[in-house]
């Protein structure tokens, strides 16, 4: 980077010059070339992966090169048994809020970027308009959102923070919005200080690709985005500003999957080693249709290459958060979710404004990032998982006592699930059952949690929660573990 402002925003001079390159390029590219499958190696990693240790790079560059049908099978099935083992079966719920589209870069796949002018139909959320989209997301149930914004001036850390106090504040009826991440261009430390202030949960920047010479191909030298050290270090940045609560992520279809994987694993290391706590969340985006996308210039992944992404990620950083977004559609999300996912978003909607609009299920694509794969309501997506045996969640217990960073890390033991994750999914889930559910709903709702209160082990837990469950019925709310 060698202007301290551009495109009027200004940056962080310092720590641009000083950035710490953790992808070895080159590396990369020769495990991924040189390691073979190799089935007792396999069966080794897998045993430690049980054990719920993070894998290496050459373990996980291993686990990329298994192409037998056996091997896959192997990998799925060890995916499903980590993810159970340490998630159990709760699926957290959010929702996507845009705030505004307006960019000052040039991200080749992006249906907002500067190029396409007034192709794209701009627009940024006003007090009042965030007010009501607010107002229908708690209307329709949700809890948790990540707000997401374009590159641009007016997208300042006070404005970021401003946003986030609204969805806090606005309350209609029984719904609140009790967390807000963030995905939005990497601040300066000055700033990730500023919007931690604000009380956001994760501060998520997606690399989008690892791979030097395809960032530079993708992301004109002269955007912002264009600097892709200023990027590597986002978490580095928000680190040493204090926020302990970080989602990476990679854009999958630029460069080759895995040496995107290993981009990710690379990322978690890093953080894991310097700041003694890994990243909360991984995301693993597939490119979607965009306003003005070129199809020849991605290397699409294919179905059964996702999977393999995704159940790779779950070994080898087993106490990351894995979220697949809406942009998958919904027989994808039915395969994966078993041996990966963690958290999904639901009832989604990109256009700016729309969760206020009248629905009618349609996409525009020039008022849209990109298009969505899953474009069901947040109720029969929540009907959807209970048939599968998943819990629904909303539960935002732990960044709100505390249990963030390191310390969610200690928490992240045998039996925080049973003690902590499942009641509070249950609570939630009989929360949103109450107040939001159609009839259907409701009914198979209290089904499952009649059958996750019988599982329970510890009958003094059972008999807690069924004192909070009769207290939910009776109108309180918002009770937490
Ligand atoms: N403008 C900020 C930035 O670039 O960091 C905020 C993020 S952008 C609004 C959210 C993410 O959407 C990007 O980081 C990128 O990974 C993803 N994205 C962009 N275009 C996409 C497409 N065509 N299909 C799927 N995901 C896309
Ligand atoms: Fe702008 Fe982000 Fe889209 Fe790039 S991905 S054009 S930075 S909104």
């Amino acid at each position: 980077m060698n202007n301290a402002t551009r495109n009027n925003i200004k940056l962080d001079m310092s720590l641009s010059d000083n950035a710490v390159d953790f992808i070895d390029d080159d590396r990369l590219t020769y495990l991924i070339e040189n390691t073979e499958e190799n089935e007792a190696e396999i069966e080794r990693i897998f045993e430690k992966s049980k054990s719920k240790q993070a894998l290496t790079l050459e373990e996980t560059a291993s686990l990329l090169a298994i192409r037998s049908k056996e091997g896959l099978e192997r990998l799925y099935e060890t995916a499903r048994e980590v993810k159970r083992s340490i998630y159990g079966n709760r699926i957290v719920l959010f929702a996507p809020l845009y705030i505004g589209n307006s960019c000052v870069n040039n991200c080749k796949y992006c249906g907002f970027r500067a190029s396409l002018g007034n192709k794209t139909i701009r627009k940024t959320l006003n007090h009042q308009e965030l007010v009501d989209e607010i107002t229908s997301l708690e209307n329709e149930g949700h809890k948790r959102l990540i707000l997401v914004f374009g590159e641009h001036p007016k997208y300042t850390p006070e404005f970021i923070a401003e946003c986030v106090k609204t969805c806090y504040e606005t309350k209609s009826g029984n719904g609140e919005i009790r967390r807000v991440n963030i995905n939005a261009a990497p601040l300066d430390i000055e700033g990730f200080r500023k919007v931690k202030e604000a009380g956001i949960g994760t501060f998520q920047v997606f690399q989008e690709t690892y791979h030097k010479a395809t960032y530079r191909k993708f992301h004109p030298e002269n955007d912002i985005k264009g600097d892709y050290m200023w990027r590597l270090n986002a978490m580095d940045r928000a680190f040493q500003a204090g926020c302990d609560d970080m989602g990476i992520g990679a854009l999958f279809g630029l460069y080759d999957w895995r040496f995107e994987v290993l981009g990710l694993v690379s990322h978690a290391i890093h953080l894991q080693k310097t700041y003694g706590v890994g990243p909360h969340t991984i995301s693993f985006p597939r490119i979607q249709p965009a306003n003005g996308l070129d199809r020849k210039d991605f290397h699409f992944v294919s179905d059964e290459e996702f999977k393999q992404l995704v159940a790779v990620l779950r070994l080898a950083v087993p106490y990351t958060g894995l979220i697949m977004t809406a942009r998958e559609s919904e027989a994808i999300r039915n395969e994966v979710m078993e041996f990966g996912v963690s958290q999904i978003d639901a009832g989604t909607r990109l256009e700016i404004g729309a969760y206020s609009k009248e629905k009618d299920g349609s996409q525009d694509i020039s008022r849209e990032q990109f298009m969505v794969g899953d474009t069901r309501e947040l109720d029969s997506v929540i009907r959807w998982l209970m048939n599968k045996d998943f819990i629904p969640s909303f539960c935002t217990s732990c960044y709100r006592l505390g249990r963030t960073g390191e310390h969610f890390m200690e928490f992240a033991i045998p039996g925080f699930i049973g003690n902590f994750c499942t009641p509070n999914a249950i609570l939630t889930l009989a929360e949103y059952l109450e107040d939001y559910a159609s009839e259907e709903t409701r009914k198979d709702g209290y089904a499952l949690i009649e059958r996750e209160l019988e599982k329970m082990k510890d009958s003094s837990r059972r008999d807690a929660v069924k004192v909070k469950l009769s207290k939910i019925r009776e109108g309180k709310r918002d009770m937490l573990y």
